[in-house]
């Protein structure tokens, strides 16, 4: 089992703000041949983020009917930086059934939540997306 790498999206954005790739450790001759392998790991830039610009990208485990990932993205002082609620809350005004009562059709829910992008199937595809919101999130400033 080996740590997931970030991916070239994520590794371009990274880089944009001086983090992403490692040294090549092929030598480079006369073509580096080190591909995905100068990527960091997912989780060491989540460590860097953390360290160096006090974001802390958390992934979350839905454990409902209906079970998916999501994300929490803050700042030291507890400063939101991504509204997670927001996203939520229009998911769920977006499922409710037309019928008497405060309903929610499960099956508009369940499609919303992935479609729209706010959950996700696999943990490491959240954390992807999260450490490129909270990039972004930085590079606004
Ligand atoms: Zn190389």
């Amino acid at each position: 089992m080996r740590e997931q790498r970030i991916n070239e999206e994520t590794a371009r954005l990274a880089n944009s703000i001086g983090f992403g790739t490692e040294d090549c450790i092929c030598g480079g001759f006369p073509d580096c041949i080190c591909g995905d392998d100068v990527r960091i790991t997912q989780s060491l830039l989540q460590k860097i983020l953390r360290d160096s610009h006090g974001v802390h990208v958390q992934v979350l485990f839905q454990n409902m009917e209906l079970q998916y990932y999501f994300l929490e993205i803050s700042k030291d002082d507890g400063t939101c930086l991504y509204d997670w609620q927001k996203d939520f809350n229009a998911i769920l005004e977006k499922s409710h059934q037309d019928i008497e009562g405060d309903y929610i059709d499960d099956n508009l829910f369940a499609k919303y939540v992935f479609e729209d992008g706010f959950g996700y199937y696999i943990y490491e595809e959240a954390l992807e997306a999260g450490l490129q919101k909270a990039i972004r999130t930085i590079k606004e400033k």
